[in-house]
């Protein structure tokens, strides 16, 4: 079982922004992308007191919160730490990563102190059951403490930034950076609350109710309603990836799913044969038809077992459901080798979808027949946001086999390069594990192994 580990991060808010930041692209799990400060509970956080805690469950998740802040990015959101001069703070920062003295150490010795008032709960988020490495994270909304700016702390974090919500958005929007569903739930929170609302509920004359909620009121309600589970993930505005238990080949354990555009949209390897995996699939796709969104296609990248499965019964679903009749499409000989499956359609090398975002905006994705894993290999590129659905060719989550007679050792490399030249590329997703920040490093890196291995 992978069980997730416990987690804290921090919304640190300063005027009308938020402080984002790039895990080091280095880092395995989720490296080039933009979070909150945060990470993992350590054991010693449980033996720190702090004031005004009325939930003690809690208590050491918010520890661990400022703890990893003022490892992070330096900032030092204690109680009496308005003493301290910046160099004071930084030479604690010292003491605290080289391990001289502990965080209790620090905290007793200056006579500070953590106050639970300075933080609101916004709720927990668990990563999916696909991932490796899995965190049941806390989040909480702070403040950043008067004349205190984050800095690169250590190496982990880099790119710090405090930034408008919208403006984060929109650079997830055109795919320029890559953010994980609690991140992107929160920036749309703090988006579309009034600013008088992200922290303090205000000491008005209305009664509870009838004061409009405050973002961590929103955002605990939503996690509470999920339980912390988003299923899938918004890439960016147009590409919704959604993980589905598939016979695959270990450490891999699903395989992805994926939607590209919201006004209209194709399907991608629906691959789970298991009903309640395709019922998960099912009420996402209802979300987007209620929303406007018309269903084109369903595709089949290949012919692989772990790629296919529930194509027909999402097939049958639309036209019960929705009485819509959606072709199901594959390169010609990936239909050849699955004559179990009717196929309305054959897909090449250069074929275009005209799709539509959430506004309606018309987008194009190509087609590319990419050989080497399979004969009939597709995947996918819509050069304008530089976004590459790479299939089996290049994946997150374990290695990718060419074996004969469907594989093809050249035909793979040249299928590398090919991806790897791609005008605008900026990231990638493939068929297993996490979206990857920088695409074209990742796929050098599969060249450079490859060639390596032939040797
Ligand atoms: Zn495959």
């Amino acid at each position: 079982m992978n069980i997730p580990k416990d987690a804290s991060a921090i919304i640190l808010l300063k005027d009308d922004k938020v402080l984002l930041a790039q895990r080091n692209p280095k880092i395995s799990f989720l490296g080039g992308w933009h979070a909150f400060s945060g990470g993992k509970l350590d054991k010693s956080d449980a033996e720190i007191e702090i004031k005004n805690c009325k939930d003690i469950d809690l208590q050491q998740f918010i520890v661990c919160a400022v703890r990893e802040l003022f490892e992070e990015v330096g900032v030092l959101l204690v109680r009496n730490g308005d003493k301290l001069t910046k160099g004071q703070r930084a030479s604690l920062h010292d003491d605290l990563i080289s391990g001289r003295s502990s965080f209790k150490e620090i905290l007793d010795h200056w006579g500070l102190w953590i106050d639970a008032a300075d933080f609101a709960y916004t709720g927990y988020w668990t990563t999916p059951q696909f991932s490796p490495v899995r965190f049941k994270t806390r989040f909480f909304i702070a403040t950043c403490p008067p004349k205190q700016e984050p800095y690169e702390a250590i190496t982990e974090m880099q790119n710090l930034e405090f930034i408008e919500p919208n403006e984060a958005l929109q650079r997830w929007e055109n795919g320029d950076i890559l953010i994980s569903p609690p991140v992107l739930i929160s920036l749309q929170e703090l988006s579309s609350t009034d600013k008088h609302r992200w922290t303090q509920i205000e000491n008005d004359s209305k009664t509870e109710d009838q004061r409009p909620k405050t973002v961590s009121q929103k955002l605990l309600e939503k996690s509470t309603e999920l339980d912390g589970n988003i299923d899938y993930l918004e890439v960016n505005s147009r590409n919704i990836v959604f993980p589905l238990k598939t016979p695959t080949l270990p450490p891999a354990t699903h395989t992805n799913c994926f939607i590209v555009g919201k006004k209209r949209f194709v399907v991608i390897d629906a691959a789970s044969a298991d009903e309640s995996e395709q019922a998960k699939l099912h009420k996402l796709i209802d979300e987007l038809i209620e929303c406007g969104g018309v269903c084109e296609e369903i595709i089949v990248s290949h012919l692989h077992n772990d790629h296919h499965g529930g194509e027909v019964a999402l097939q049958k679903y639309l036209q019960a459901k929705h009485n819509l009749n959606v072709a199901i499409s594959a390169h010609k000989l990936t239909a050849e080798s699955l004559s179990n499956i009717k196929f309305d359609k054959f897909i090449e090398d250069g074929d275009v979808y005209n799709l539509q975002d959430e506004t309606g905006k018309t987008f194009q994705l190509q087609t590319l027949h990419t050989r080497g894993h399979a004969r009939g290999l597709l995947s996918f590129y819509d050069e304008e946001l530089g976004f590459l659905i790479s299939t089996d060719n290049v994946v997150g989550t374990g290695t990718v086999v060419i074996a004969p007679p469907e594989g093809n050792m050249q035909d793979y490399l040249d299928t590398l390069e090919r991806l790897k030249n791609l005008p605008n590329l900026k990231h990638l997703c493939g068929s297993h594990g996490s979206a990857i920040f920088n695409a074209k490093a990742k796929i050098e890196e599969y060249i450079s192994h490859r060639l390596e291995r032939e040797k």
